[in-house]
């Protein structure tokens, strides 16, 4: 069976790799581009979110490709991903699509789900290969983290722009290659030191950044215009506050065996004093992560939201309030189809230009 999944960042060389270990076959649907969301938004409801409209033309450009099976998540939320899979099969039934659906259903215990779907996708149910498979993954998840985070580093004080990307890309076909921990750890090594060939000045003026808000916006460069790239072009250092391996840790691990407070807690005691509950999507992150900004030497946040998600529109209109108590300029973008790129650079030389004056100013 050829299995294929939706692209979200970087999410794609992870389930690679896994279903490559248990012996299956996979589709890697073309990286998100117009053409993904032009399918995916002929497709969908109108006012559906951002998201929703990638992943559906994810499907289809895998199922196009020969995917046999999809991989989709089921997860527990009150907005509307919890609807993703079932909409999203609707549609492709009407569309004529004769596929499997292989959900994983979050809502279930998550180490068994895992097990019982990647045995149901590869047909290989030995358990030493999932352990291994599960592991690879792991690994990967932290260290194209760990990879992302120093590109961000150097983006930002690179003396040749773009420099830090053609060095990254090479790391990312090292990491993606790696089939092993081993082979893991000795990517990473080479991804970490072509970066360290990247030369930059120590010494540049960089302003800190920090990017929250929905996670999918935050962690997909086509849905959020490569802002990432952009920043790190106008002297920012980024630090993206949404992770894949924040969601593992907290999500995976059984709270007894955490030892730290993971990134989820911590937005969430920093919440406490704007939002009590759960709202839905990422809603307590974006408003903890503005809320800590205050006390952790930021220049600015900038809050990525897709259009009419409702989650982040509510902590939008309470970033308002933290902007009051913490004095950090927040910069809220809504993305959609819609967006245009020459008009979204301008909105991020703006801010940036406000921030180093005002970083100035306090100095
Ligand atoms: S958090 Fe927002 S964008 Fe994500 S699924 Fe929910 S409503 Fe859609």
């Amino acid at each position: 069976m050829k299995i294929s999944f939706p692209h979200m960042g970087n999410l794609h060389i992870i389930l690679s790799s896994a279903i490559r270990i248990l012996g299956g076959e996979v589709i890697v649907p073309p990286y998100n581009s117009k053409t993904t969301l032009s399918l995916g938004t002929r497709n969908s409801p109108e006012a559906v979110c951002l998201p929703y409209k990638l992943l559906l033309g994810n499907y289809i450009q895998a199922i196009e490709a020969g995917a046999e099976a999809i991989l989709m998540l089921d997860s527990p939320g009150i907005c509307r991903l919890g609807q993703y899979s079932a909409s999203s099969r609707n549609a492709l039934i009407d569309l004529g699509y004769d596929i499997e659906f292989i959900n994983f259903d979050l809502y279930q215990g998550k180490l068994k789900e895992i097990y019982k779907k990647f045995k149901r996708a590869t047909n290989n149910g030995n358990p030493i290969d999932l352990v291994r498979a599960i592991k690879v993954a792991l690994i990967k998840i932290d260290i194209l983290d760990q990879l992302d985070h120093a590109l961000a580093y150097y983006r930002a004080r690179e003396i040749h722009i773009g420099s830090a990307d053609s060095k990254y890309k090479k790391g990312i076909k090292a990491i993606e290659n790696a089939l092993t921990p081993r082979e893991c750890r000795s990517a990473i090594k080479y991804a970490l030191e072509q970066l360290s060939l990247v030369p930059i000045d120590a010494n540049k003026e960089v302003l800190h950044v920090d990017i929250t808000g929905e996670i999918f916006v935050v962690l997909d460069p086509f849905a959020n215009l490569e802002i990432e790239k952009e920043l790190g072009r106008l002297g920012v250092h980024v630090h993206r506050k949404l992770n894949l391996s924040d969601w593992t840790k907290s999500s995976l691990i059984p709270s007894i065996l955490r030892f730290n407070e993971t990134h989820g807690e911590k937005a969430k005691r920093y919440a406490k004093a704007y939002l009590k509950r759960d709202i839905g999507g990422d809603a307590i992150e974006s408003i903890g992560d503005a809320a800590l900004a205050g006390s952790n030497n930021s220049d600015g946040i900038i809050h990525l939201l897709p259009f009419t998600c409702m989650p982040e529109i509510i902590s939008q209109n309470i970033l308002t309030n933290v902007k009051m108590n913490n004095d950090v300029p927040i910069l809220s973008i809504v993305l959609d189809e819609q967006m245009g790129k020459a008009g979204f650079n301008t909105r991020l030389e703006a801010f940036v230009d406000l921030i180093r004056r005002r970083k100035r100013k306090i100095a």
